[in-house]
């Protein structure tokens, strides 16, 4: 499985194409990364089969209608946070999600497949996705830190039994989260402290 990460849009919200035998599936679609995935997928010749929403806030699902009209993509998001697609902010297109996640799904990338961790707290309906020694963690994990749980929909107490489930995975598991560079579950040893 291959990975190739994109930082885009105003909160420098990082997104992460990953495919296998061609075929492959977007982390995240913040504004404005649409063109730099799509010349991604031309160069490398790849069918965008999903487009996953680790949650529902605008700097992560915004350029989804635009990927999906495109490329005809589906569209993934947990229910928890299904709702945030449809009216977003202004400026920011609405989407439709085709398929929900949940606990234990897996998203099957050529021969290789991530699976759905469910990481409340965030928001309601955040997700991690984890697979071949990687976590995609959106805004739950970041390198030293948590996402913030002060925003409508989060809950600080959800956000601690969701990273302490992260941490039952692999010390050696590496992290791909939703802002900021990329670590190692080994080296976010404060969780354990939280
Ligand atoms: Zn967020």
């Amino acid at each position: 499985m291959h990975v190739k990460k994109f930082v885009c849009g105003p909160l420098k919200t990082n997104c992460y194409l990953v495919w296998d035998e061609g075929k492959a599936v977007l982390i995240d679609a913040p504004q404005r990364c649409s063109q730099p995935v799509l010349d991604e997928l031309a160069k490398r010749n790849l069918e965008l089969v999903l487009v996953v929403n680790t949650h529902g806030h605008w700097d992560h699902i915004a350029d989804n209608a635009e990927l999906k009209e495109k490329t005809g993509a589906k569209i993934a998001v947990h229910k928890g946070d299904e709702k945030m697609l449809w009216s977003p902010p202004d400026g920011v297109a609405s989407s439709r999600a085709d398929t929900h996640l949940d606990e234990s799904d897996l998203i099957r990338i050529g021969s290789a497949a991530l699976e759905v961790i469910e990481t409340p707290g965030h928001s309601p309906g955040s997700v991690c996705l984890y697979g071949a020694g990687m976590l995609f963690s959106g805004d739950t994990l970041f390198a030293g830190s948590h996402g913030r749980t002060d925003f409508p929909g989060g809950d600080h107490s959800k956000m601690l039994a969701s990273l302490k489930k992260l941490l039952k995975l692999p010390p050696e598991t590496k992290v791909h989260p939703g802002h900021g560079p990329e670590t190692a579950l080994g080296k976010e040893r404060w969780i354990g402290h939280m």
